[in-house]
């Protein structure tokens, strides 16, 4: 049972490739679009469900139909395979890191009523969760299965975020930007990429400095091109200022296209930056991957949007 025939209308639908228009980029004579990962599908958009590929394929050629995965309230991640699982007919469980909270966040909610059975452990089980012995405990409780890391993070989910490649034609563009989280997704987009493409990923954390050990873990070819941008977080994961805010807005309204500000809109204002910078060359062609993630923006206050 291969993942394109259960659900054929995310992997395989191709996602549109729009040029930004601005007169930032005309003045410096580049070429900057975007790969529209969150039109895929309307709840899990992005690079989640590529992430996910190869681990619902080996589920659904298995015997093993659950898959355990982990993640924190708002984790994407977890929304996907919630939603992935019920599509394939598999169980899934999400370990959430930290207390259960009174008010279930947007995305646990959308994890249960899409069947995720969800166990609470604490922050500090939670660091060990990755442990052998941990795992081995799951096994025994749950029976085999199928676990996949926080975010996906493995050599599986990279090899899934690189279909992303896949989607577009690459030959054009000398750039492709990206957020970076766990790195799966960029890992994967260096990979397969052309060589002569520079990937550049922007954090959204705080002190990522491990980012050549986590590249290395995930065996990423040494020969391709890549940089990494640490300084665009605004204050650390899912943290935000009013200035990443009114550039949301301002991108919105010139553009039509919703970012979310936990990802994809601090990935644009580096890149917007970057630009002004002249960190491109003219004539360079830029791709900004959408990663999707726009559900994220469920947590902020009404009227913080202009969509
Ligand atoms: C998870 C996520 C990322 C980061 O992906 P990693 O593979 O963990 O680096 C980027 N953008 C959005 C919208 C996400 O949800």
């Amino acid at each position: 049972m291969l993942m394109k025939d259960i659900l054929p209308d995310i992997i395989f639908k191709t996602p549109s490739v729009t040029e930004l228009k601005s007169k930032l980029y005309k003045d410096k004579r580049i070429g900057v679009s975007m790969l529209r990962l969150d039109e895929i599908h309307p709840v899990i958009s992005g690079n989640k469900i590529f992430k996910l590929y190869y681990f619902l394929d080996e589920a659904g050629n298995s015997s093993h139909k659950k898959i355990i995965t982990f993640g924190g309230v708002f984790s994407n991640h977890l929304a996907a395979t919630a939603f992935a699982c019920r599509g394939m007919n598999l169980k899934s469980m999400g370990i959430v890191r930290g207390e259960k909270p009174a008010i279930l966040s947007h995305t646990l909610q959308f994890c249960l009523d899409h069947g995720m059975e969800l166990q609470f452990i604490s922050r500090g089980d939670y660091k060990r969760a990755n442990e052998k012995e941990f795992l081995d405990g799951l096994k025994k409780q749950h029976g085999e299965c199928i676990l996949i890391p926080e975010g996906g993070f493995s050599i599986k989910g990279k090899e899934g975020a690189a279909l992303i490649t896949q989607t577009f034609d690459s030959s054009s563009f000398t750039h492709v930007c990206m957020a970076v989280g766990t790195a799966t997704t960029f890992a994967g987009i260096i990979d397969g990429s052309r060589d002569e493409c520079e990937i550049i990923g922007f954090s959204v954390l705080k002190n990522m400095h491990d980012i050549h050990k986590r590249l290395l873990a995930l065996e990423v070819n040494p020969s391709k091109k890549y940089s990494f941008m640490a300084d665009y977080h605004f204050g650390g994961y899912a943290k935000k200022t009013n200035e990443l805010i009114s550039f949301m807005n301002g991108f919105y309204l010139q553009n039509n296209i919703p970012l979310d500000f936990v990802y994809t809109a601090k990935m644009m204002f580096g890149v917007n930056d970057l630009v002004q910078k002249n960190y491109f060359p003219p004539g360079s062609n830029i791709l900004c991957v959408h990663t999707g993630g726009l559900q994220g923006n469920q947590s902020l206050p009404e009227g913080t949007l202009v969509f």
